[in-house]
């Protein structure tokens, strides 16, 4: 049967000063009519290249594309191309953008009234009817991207190309594109052929997934058949096991060739990398601590670290837009990501160099080593953060409680338990909470405060993940009941009036760790300066935004559509130190409600390690017989941290270990010559942590998965 597309056996070579490189080879794919294609694969691999050669801008050295049975040779109008860049006219309104390309192609067949009436009517397919007289840039990055959808669509191509056609959009705009996207698809019924770096957002609207080898001389490598039916509903797919299964197939791809790159790529490896073959990562015995200079020989200078949209991505941002990272010598690009999964599997799969992460999630990828890489943190970015916010129903039922003391940890988790014994007596369904990832300080500390007043959190509550930036919209949809979150998302629910919030995550842990900034272990290692670097702009980073003066300043740097895409003073509450509870009060005073540089915040505590992978056991998240201080000294390397504050004069602490739950105030910590300011440490029922003695530890509660109490483990929904 004679394909509709077909690219057949394609091959290229392009001279370079090098000599010949060749970038693909030998690419053999049929397509049929209607199909929708995505092309997945490691940056530089050559997906871009095939696209171009499809789309007739560039010609295969071997082999061609055929095109309903005629060969490509030129770029035509049969296959309209959408890249990142909507590449827009910028003097021309939204309306003559479209009509420009709708002129080209239909002047022949189509009168002037039929070309402003095909021009309108594919306008308003991508929504933007409101929009035709605007100029590009008077419209957000999101339509500006509808308009390029709307003018690839409005040449009726029989095949439609695009280029990671979402991957500018923060995440919102993107969950909407990909919605109008498979409506159009669903409607016209064309070919399509995108390429993408988001695996959610490949098996969600492909039809087929074609999975390319790393360059040089790339071909493809797997192809996946996605049989889902359509039409497809994001919401339901997160909880379908199949849908899972192949995002795991992707995942499981992309990492394999993360792990056994090509031969050629490796002989072409950076020369300079440094060499540390052993199983737990150490820095370099060449670098030792408390040098007062850094190392100006970077490893790899143009980085790419991502970031979720929350205010404590600060760190992150302030590096970048004061200059810090560009201080020692780094060009980085800020990845902004849609969920926590996606960051992690980034990281993993070398699409991203680094990331902010919970302080959890390196700790889980040594426990989950076929899934995922190893990683390593050499700092913390943040304490606290966190709050717990349900909805204005739950919140007025659990003031008909009568229980007192609702903004206390204790007070509003026995109400909650009230609220849970009602709803069971009159056999209703339990209620649903959200955290933003199952290793997660949200996660561990909902259970906590829950499991104080005798709520299980696996048998009494639905606890499903959704991303931070999307938690509101559940809880206006009715879909949960309330969540742990960062901020701005608690503030956020508090202004549109849909939920109250109850107490923040200090309360539960004084001064808990909250992000770190990871690498895989690979990357440490084979960059063991230009790790040294981005911890210092990032360490000073935090000591300026610690500064009380500066915080304004950062609010609107993060109030960017770039980065948080919050107004300023909704990010203002929370990170100047109140926060707003209810939408009918004064924001309360909530001085430590965002600590990133004081009290040691940024040392990467194994003790902190221990306490994550105590959880975990609880929680029945990892096995009884893992040892959490050999995880906590693979992850957690306090070597990085100090030699970065060492180079930069600021204090570390001597001891890599503390106890918690002792301190109801600030203290003092020795270390060498200097006395280091620390923050309390408690926890909200008064439990002590000591690191050396988890078992006794995870003992001393009533509710927990290890001792073989009711409920099943591990009962985690992952609702994105
Ligand atoms: P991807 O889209 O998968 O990130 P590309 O298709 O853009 O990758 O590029 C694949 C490889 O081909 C890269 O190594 C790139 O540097 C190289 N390349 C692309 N176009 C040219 C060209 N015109 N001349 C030389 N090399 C090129
Ligand atoms: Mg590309």
């Amino acid at each position: 049967m004679n394909a509709y597309l077909d690219i057949d056996h394609v091959s290229i070579t392009f001279p370079t000063d090098k000599g010949p490189l060749n970038v693909l080879s030998d690419v053999n794919l049929k397509v049929q009519q209607g199909e929708f294609i995505s092309l997945i694969g490691h940056s530089g691999c050559g997906k871009s290249t095939v696209l171009n050669i499809v789309a007739g801008l560039l010609q295969a050295s071997q082999g061609g594309v055929v095109l309903e049975g005629r060969e490509v040779t030129d770029p035509g109008p049969d296959r309209a191309v959408v890249f990142q860049n909507h590449s827009l006219m910028p003097w021309l309104s939204v309306y003559d953008n479209v009509r420009l390309a709708v002129d080209q192609v239909f002047k022949k067949t189509k009168s002037r009234r039929e070309r402003d009436e095909w021009t309108r009517h594919n306008l308003d397919l991508v929504h933007m009817s409101h929009a035709l007289e605007r100029k590009p840039d008077e419209v957000s990055g999101g339509m500006k991207q509808r308009v390029g959808i709307a003018r690839a669509l409005s040449m009726e191509p029989k095949v439609l190309l695009m280029d990671e056609p979402f991957g500018a959009l923060d995440s919102l705009t993107r969950t909407h594109m990909q919605d109008s996207l498979m409506e159009i698809h669903a409607r016209l019924n064309n070919t399509v052929i995108m390429i993408t770096h988001d695996v959610d957002e490949a098996v969600l609207l492909s039809d087929r997934i074609v999975m390319m080898t790393n360059g040089p001389s790339a071909s493809i490598g797997e192809i996946l058949e996605v049989n889902l039916q359509r039409p497809r509903d994001r919401l339901a797919l997160a909880e379908n096991p199949t849908y899972n299964h192949y995002r795991a197939e992707v995942v499981k791809f992309l990492h394999e060739r993360h792990q056994n790159p090509d031969k050629s790529l490796e002989d072409a490896a950076d020369e300079s990398a440094v060499e540390v073959p052993s199983n737990v990562y150490s820095l370099p015995a060449q670098m030792v601590s408390g040098k007062k200079s850094y190392p100006r020989h970077l490893e790899k200078s143009e980085l790419s670290l991502g970031f979720i949209p929350l205010t404590d991505c600060a760190p992150l941002v302030v590096a970048r837009e004061k200059n810090l990272f560009a201080k020692y010598g780094l060009s980085v690009e800020l990845s902004r990501e849609s969920s926590w999964a996606n960051i992690r599997d980034k990281v993993c799969t070398g699409i991203l160099d680094g990331a902010q992460m919970l302080a959890a999630m390196p700790l889980a990828s040594a426990l989950d080593d076929r899934h995922c890489q190893p990683m390593v943190t050499g700092m913390c970015l943040d304490l606290n953060g966190n709050a717990i916010t349900v909805s204005k129903e739950l919140y007025g039922r659990m003031l008909a409680t009568g229980v007192d003391g609702l903004d206390t940890a204790q007070g509003s988790a026995q109400a909650l338990r009230q609220v849970i014994e009602q709803d069971r007596a009159a056999n209703r369904q339990k209620p649903a909470f959200a955290t933003v990832f199952p290793e997660s300080s949200h996660n561990y500390l909902l259970r906590y405060w829950m499991a104080d007043a005798g709520i299980d959190p696996d048998a009494d509550v639905r606890l499903m993940v959704v991303p931070p930036q999307q938690v509101a919209h559940y809880l206006r949809a009715g879909m949960i009941a309330g969540y742990c979150v960062g901020e701005p998302w608690n503030t956020h629910a508090v202004c549109e009036g849909l939920g109250r919030t109850l107490i923040t995550s200090h309360d539960i842990w004084n001064n808990h760790p909250e992000k770190v900034f990871a690498v895989t272990r690979m990357w440490a290692e084979s960059n063991p300066n230009t790790h040294v670097a981005v911890v210092m702009a990032l360490l000073e980073a935090c000591a300026w935004l610690d500064e009380p003066g500066n915080r304004h300043q950062a609010c609107e740097m993060l109030s960017s559509g770039r980065y948080v895409n919050a107004p300023v003073d909704v990010l203002e509450k929370s990170l100047t130190g109140t926060l707003l509870f209810s939408s009918g009060e004064q924001p309360r005073a909530a001085p430590d409600y965002n600590v990133f540089h004081r009290n040691a915040a940024n040392f990467p505590w194994r003790s902190h390690a221990i306490w994550f992978l105590s959880q975990m056991m609880r929680w029945g998240q990892a096995g009884e017989n893992i040892e959490p201080d050999v995880i906590a000294r693979a992850v957690y390397k306090p070597d990085v941290f100090r030699f970065a504050a060492g180079a930069l004069g600021y204090s570390a602490p001597e001891t890599d270990y503390k106890q918690e739950g002792l301190h109801k105030s600030g203290w003092s910590l020795k270390s060498g010559e200097r006395t280091l300011a620390m923050g309390a440490d408690l926890f909200m029922d008064g439990h002590r942590f000591d690191a050396a003695d988890v078992k006794k530890y995870l003992a001393g509660f009533s509710i927990t998965r290890t001792t073989g109490s009711a409920g099943d483990s591990g009962d985690f929904e992952e609702a994105i």
